[in-house]
């Protein structure tokens, strides 16, 4: 049970590390968008999102009362930081930034399953309805991005083919 509880911390810390990560990735995304307003629109809804993911989640590390997040989350939005630039100033960016995102979500929805069963172990209600609240925003965002990416690719070789900017 101690194991169980401390792995459940342990990637609850994460998640809540890993959603600062996805708001710094998405803000940098949004921001440089110019040409997708669909997809730009669509990224700051999810960041919108993302602010109520995070806040559930630090009640759930209150609930928890733990103290050891601010290290990790601190590494995260470095990371995330050089992983929103990484994708930039590419001729392609919006391709790019359109398939990192989607990887993301779907990482995302491993580690809400993986949390939904440690919580399911530990008895943890609260903590279930809570990630399974998420869990489906997370499938929503995957889907649209999944249903968005022939539009964005068009747009992208459309505007590439008439010599306008299509990068962002
Ligand atoms: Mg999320
Ligand atoms: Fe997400």
């Amino acid at each position: 049970m101690d194991t169980t509880r401390e792995y459940y911390l342990t990637w609850l810390r994460d998640a809540h590390a890993m959603e600062e990560q996805a708001i710094t990735m998405m803000e940098g995304m949004a921001a440089r968008l110019e040409h997708y307003p669909a997809l730009k629109a669509k990224i700051l809804q999810h960041v919108e999102e993302t602010k109520g993911q995070l806040a559930a989640l630090q009640s759930l590390l209150d609930r928890a009362d733990t103290n050891s997040s601010m290290v990790k989350d601190t590494m995260g939005k470095i990371a995330a930081k050089g992983q929103a630039f990484g994708g930039m100033f590419t001729t392609d960016e919006v391709i790019k930034g359109a398939m990192a995102s989607y990887t993301f979500e779907h990482m995302e929805i491993a580690a809400y399953e993986v949390l939904i069963a440690t919580a399911q172990k530990l008895g943890d209600v609260e903590a279930v309805t809570v990630f399974e609240q998420i869990l489906q925003q997370e499938y929503d965002m995957a889907a649209w991005l999944s249903d968005h990416t022939p539009e964005t690719t068009d747009i992208y070789l459309s505007r590439s083919e008439a010599d306008l900017e299509a990068k962002r």
